[in-house]
């Protein structure tokens, strides 16, 4: 007796079926193929969540096909920026992408079948890492090495390992450059005055806090974690400036 698919309503039987957190089950055939397997946690993932990540897979190919694609066939410096084979940034856009490439009908060349994009604004780890797991669950290869990527206000796929044999650290660089958290002397400056910024912010939000007015402490709270962020995180503005008028038309 099988089980019906959460998604399409196929019947599934045991071997077609990927089960996930919340008891409901999808089928492997086409719905788990909507999403990026590879990196996507279906096993502890929900239904909303899987549907989430299958809504930003079919935006995000639609995304990489027409803003990082033409781009590739243009003059060095404005092809997208890659790591391996998957990640590509785009910094004018403020955005950057997983994308899987198949070269299944090769006399067309290369083609993106299936990619997220995402909001470099919202990207806040990027080190490399040592998974134990691949996302299904099997024994991740150790003489692998990986970098782990995280994204905060981001539905869907949202934090994943990804096979990195690269230079780690100059990756890690090259964001924080783009970031505006380099650490070198010519950068000390922005990195301190965001730093004195957040403190002050912090004392401003104590006082409030002293004060006993509940209002003013919300938004003196609010503006002191904005400037820790801006501090660690380095200002994501023009960033998010850039990604919003990318992806305006997208209604998203
Ligand atoms: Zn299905």
């Amino acid at each position: 007796m099988g089980k019906q698919c959460a998604i399409c309503g196929a019947e599934v039987n045991l071997v077609g079926q990927q089960k996930l957190a919340d008891g409901n089950v999808i089928c492997r055939k086409v719905c788990q193929k909507k999403g990026m397997k590879k990196y996507f946690d279906f096993i502890h993932a929900d239904l909303a969540q899987v549907q989430d990540h299958i809504k930003q897979v079919e935006n995000g190919t639609k995304i990489f096909n027409d803003i990082f694609v033409p781009r590739m066939k243009a003059k060095k410096k404005d092809r997208p920026k890659q790591y391996g084979t998957g990640i590509f940034v785009l910094e004018d856009q403020g955005l950057m992408a997983l994308a899987i490439a198949s070269y299944k009908f090769f006399i067309f060349g290369k083609y993106y079948p299936q990619a997220c994009v995402f909001r470099l604004g919202d990207l806040r780890d990027y080190k490399p890492t040592k998974p134990d797991k691949k996302p299904d669950g099997t024994k991740a290869d150790p003489s692998k090495k990986y970098i782990h990527f995280s994204f905060q206000n981001t539905m869907g796929l949202c934090d994943f390992d990804y096979e990195y044999s690269g230079d780690a650290k100059k990756l890690a660089k090259e964001f924080d450059t783009i970031f505006g958290i380099q650490k070198t002397l010519g950068n000390m400056k922005n990195t301190w005055k965001s730093q004195i910024d957040a403190t002050k912010a912090v004392v401003g939000a104590a006082k409030a806090a002293a004060s006993g007015d509940e209002s003013a402490t919300e938004e003196k709270g609010l503006e002191a974690a904005n400037a820790l962020d801006v501090a660690i995180y380095g200002d994501r503005t023009e960033l998010n400036r850039r990604a919003a008028i990318a992806l305006e038309k997208y209604n998203l």
